[in-house]
């Protein structure tokens, strides 16, 4: 059986027990518009599948800002704040690190969020998307203080509101495989953590009311991981329900 009838067959599992199997979609290090991020726009416009764009805050450029306002659907979240790793020698980069303190980390994203909330306006939800995925614990515990409501990493949650105030929904299938070819990780692995992830959630063993997150980079997309988007977005299938962004953070 091929992977997409492999991912056929979950979705009639959720079908047949009368669950909508939601999903959402992320797309990461957007500063300005670029021929790749115009094809992720399509997609969005031609398939109807509302895309999360995590915008780095210190290198926003003008274009991106008035390009986004053409989209019906598109909403902003905030990419940390310069993607600069903080991190020693030797350590998994990070940029909301605990080696400074966390005062001067927060005040870095403070000012991330005043640039995103004055230029995007509505269209910014504030939710922080770490660089490499990867917050430390302090940081995370301070983001309430400074009225971010919103966390979004990698792998299956382990609570929904892991810190006061912050709802965290990650993303579970990542399109690059950034170990090994740096291009697509093929459609088997793809498919086979969106499906993973699925029958977790149909079966209790993770959270089931996380959305399953599709994870992109549209800057490093080659046309495989395109096509596999392509054919993604494209699918139909009754029991298979991508999230507008709102819906994915439903606190406003
Ligand atoms: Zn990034």
């Amino acid at each position: 059986m091929s992977s997409w009838d492999q991912l056929r067959t979950e979705l009639d599992l959720w079908q047949s027990e009368g669950r909508v199997a939601t999903a959402w979609w992320r797309d990461d290090d957007a500063v300005t518009v670029t021929p790749e991020l115009e094809t992720l726009l399509g997609f969005e416009q031609d398939y109807n599948v509302p895309l999360a764009l995590a915008v780095i805050p210190a290198s926003l450029q003008d274009d991106l800002v008035e390009r986004l306002v053409e989209t019906i659907d598109t909403r902003v979240l905030q990419h940390g704040w310069a993607h600069q790793n903080n991190m020693p020698e030797g350590r998994k980069k990070q940029e909301l690190d605990d080696i400074r303190d966390v005062d001067a980390v927060i005040a870095d994203l403070k000012q991330g969020f005043a640039v995103l909330s004055s230029r995007f306006g509505n269209r910014f939800l504030p939710v922080i998307v770490p660089p490499w995925n990867r917050i430390s614990d302090d940081v995370a515990a301070a983001l309430h203080n400074i009225g971010i409501c919103g966390l979004s990493t990698f792998n299956a949650r382990k609570k929904p509101e892991p810190y006061k105030g912050v709802l965290q929904v990650n993303t579970h299938v990542d399109v690059i495989d950034w170990r090994g070819t740096r291009g697509f990780v093929g459609e088997d692995a793809a498919l086979g953590a969106m499906i993973a992830h699925l029958s977790a959630r149909r079966q209790g063993d993770v959270d089931p009311q996380e959305p399953t997150g599709i994870l992109t980079h549209h800057l490093v997309h080659d046309a495989p991981t395109t096509q596999f988007l392509d054919n993604l977005f494209s699918m139909e299938h009754s029991a298979l329900s991508w999230l507008r962004i709102p819906g994915v953070f439903p606190w406003q």
